[in-house]
């Protein structure tokens, strides 16, 4: 068989057995753009659509029941239902939405977040990780009185700041980009040093790009060069924030995801010295709006997840459980497949070795990845279609070995596929 066949005989059983999803995938494009408000989302030959999610499982529409590797991109770390969060939003809802002033919840959940990451001495609230990005590339043009950031081939800040294919997106906000090699350390040394750079937004593992991470000493040689340059040290740990703490401490962060319990949000946050030039009360402060950035919804479900459920402990043992699995997979790869990625995060690469996303496009790796990505979903397992994987807390030890299990059965089937 060959491995176009393979994807075509594994798409055919997919399609056979999720005649619902086809249903909504034709009725969603009558009214949406080819069925979809959410791109990453879409895939052919239809995308599975879930009916409803409990714990660490989801339903599709045709009623299968899949495990949930994926934890919705790193935003579901806390799973579908952790009776701490759905309490805290119900109680939120029962005191009535959307204020039009402040409430007490504002201060609360800053507090947990500035006692979290030691970059946050002050930190604002957004609805999304794009605009915590946004907003934090805003602070450091103003800040410096510079207009070019510098962001990494691979690497993605959002659906306005997308550069996995190495290159600003049609889309992507026009600022003045420079675009670097991730963890090149003398090339970036080089550019820092003749740039009059206002940022320099990364993420410590390039997270969309591949799970790639960051050496210590790229993230030591950024720390020093934009100290010397005067110029905004930006980590976006939209993803990474779950992630052990690295050494190097960047002027900002942005953050988003899982903080707000699985409800939307983003927040900045940084040294007191910038972030005061939002302080509404100085003149010329910048303006930062957003009817959503102090929603009671998001706010409670945040505050119960870091207060309640998300302790250093847990935190370690889901990282550690990550560390496992990814070791589990790569046995079960033997040499065809290679898992990159650090603690509960993690993406599946066909081949030798981790591929960052700006890599130019192969057309045998791809069929390798719609091959393992519809052949987890017949064993019951939802992932990225780019196969990436992030745990959430209610996966045990038993659903990794299952997984890895799984994986190790595709290999087995297809063995001589992907040599
Ligand atoms: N930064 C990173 C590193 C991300 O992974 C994402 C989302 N995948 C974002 C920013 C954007 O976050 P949001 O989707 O909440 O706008």
């Amino acid at each position: 068989m060959t491995l176009e066949a393979a994807v075509a005989d594994a798409i055919a059983r997919y399609a056979a057995r999720n005649p619902a999803s086809a249903r909504r995938a034709e009725r969603a494009a009558r009214v949406l753009p080819g069925g979809n408000t959410r791109s990453i989302l879409h895939f052919d030959p239809f995308p599975l659509a879930f009916a409803r999610g409990e714990g660490r499982y989801l339903w599709s529409l045709d009623g299968d029941r899949y495990t949930d590797f994926l934890g919705e991109f790193t935003a579901g770390l806390y799973g579908h239902s952790e009776p701490r969060i759905l309490d805290a939003i119900r109680s939120a809802l029962e005191r009535g939405l959307s204020y039009g002033g402040h409430n007490e919840l504002e201060a609360q959940l800053a507090e947990l977040l500035c006692a979290r990451f030691d970059a946050m001495e002050l930190v604002r609230f957004t609805n999304s990780g794009t605009e915590a990005n946004l907003m934090a590339l805003a602070l450091a043009l103003h800040h410096t009185g510079r207009r070019e950031v510098l962001v990494f081939k691979g690497a993605y800040h959002g659906g306005v700041l997308a550069f996995g294919s190495g290159e600003p997106s049609p889309v992507t906000v026009p600022h003045a980009w420079v675009l670097g090699d991730y963890d090149d350390v003398e090339g970036t040394r080089a550019l820092i040093r003749e740039r009059r750079l206002a940022a320099i937004l990364l993420e410590p593992m390039l997270g969309s790009g591949g799970c790639i991470e960051a050496s210590d000493a790229f993230l030591a040689m950024l720390r020093e060069e934009a100290t010397a340059a005067g110029t905004v040290l930006v980590f976006d740990e939209v993803m990474t924030s779950r992630l052990p703490r690295r050494a190097v401490v960047p002027d900002l962060m942005t953050v988003g995801k899982y903080l707000a319990g699985g409800m939307s949000f983003g927040a900045f946050g940084g040294r007191a010295e910038l972030m005061s030039h939002y302080d509404p009360g100085r003149p010329g402060a910048l303006f930062h709006a957003g009817t959503f950035n102090n929603n009671v919804v998001s706010l409670s479900a945040g505050i119960a997840g870091l207060r309640d459920v998300l302790t250093d402990e847990a935190l370690a043992g889901l990282n550690a459980r990550g560390d496992r699995l990814r070791d589990a997979l790569n046995r079960a790869s033997e040499g065809l497949l290679h898992v990159s990625g650090s603690g509960s995060l993690m993406t599946i690469h066909p081949g030798p070795r981790a591929y960052n996303a700006s890599e130019p496009p192969d057309a045998r790796r791809e069929l390798v990845k719609r091959l393992v990505f519809f052949e987890l979903l017949d064993r019951g397992h939802w992932v990225a279609t780019r196969l990436m994987l992030a745990l959430s807390l209610p996966l045990t030890d038993a659903q990794c070995d299952e997984f890895a299990g799984a994986l190790a059965a595709i290999v087995a089937r297809h063995r001589a596929l992907l040599a």
